[in-house]
């Protein structure tokens, strides 16, 4: 897999919750990412983003793996306390599903540098990531793809299928 895969926190992260102190990360972005790119996204903090940017989270990712009859790392815990075991349960995820390694981007206010420090995952703060788009390291959201807040609506919470799908046939194979 080419592209990272982008991992987003919610909370005092996106601009639905937004930091006390410096830039948030708009939603239209994690959108824009979600559905008019090859990355990969999650939801890895609060599950009500899911909804809003149309993602999956880890919840997701464990059902795949139980689903595929492999015993799944860590339970799925969406407080604060369980967001080490989110981000290890994509790991695995896509340790079963990819041969080679894949890079994960994860942005979350709270540092989570204890799990990706040796690891191929790169974290973010809110305000290094925004800087790291705006000086090009990550493709420039064309947020004007994603007219108005199209995933916000339940009857929109789905749209993550096709990734669920694509797991499902890797891990099946
Ligand atoms: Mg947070």
């Amino acid at each position: 897999m080419r592209d990272p895969v982008f991992c987003f926190d919610r909370d005092k992260t996106i601009d639905v919750n937004p930091p006390e102190n410096g830039p948030a990360v708009p939603l239209s972005w994690v959108q824009y990412y979600a559905h008019c790119t090859e990355h990969d996204v999650w939801a890895t903090g609060n599950p009500r983003l899911c909804r809003e940017a149309g993602i999956p989270s880890p919840r997701e990712a464990r059902e795949l793996l139980d689903t595929a009859g492999c015993e799944p790392v860590a339970s799925y815990d969406r407080m604060n306390s369980g967001r080490i075991d989110r981000l290890r349960l994509l790991n695995q995820l896509y340790g079963e599903s990819y041969d080679g390694s894949v890079e994960f981007v994860v942005v979350d206010d709270t540092d989570v540098t204890e799990y990706t420090d040796g690891r191929s995952w790169s974290y973010y703060s809110p305000a290094e990531f925004v800087i790291a788009v705006k000086n090009g390291a990550f493709p420039t959201p064309d947020t004007a793809a994603v007219s108005g807040s199209p995933y916000r609506t339940p009857e929109h919470g789905d749209c993550y299928r096709p990734q669920l799908e694509r797991f499902e046939r890797r891990l099946s194979n």
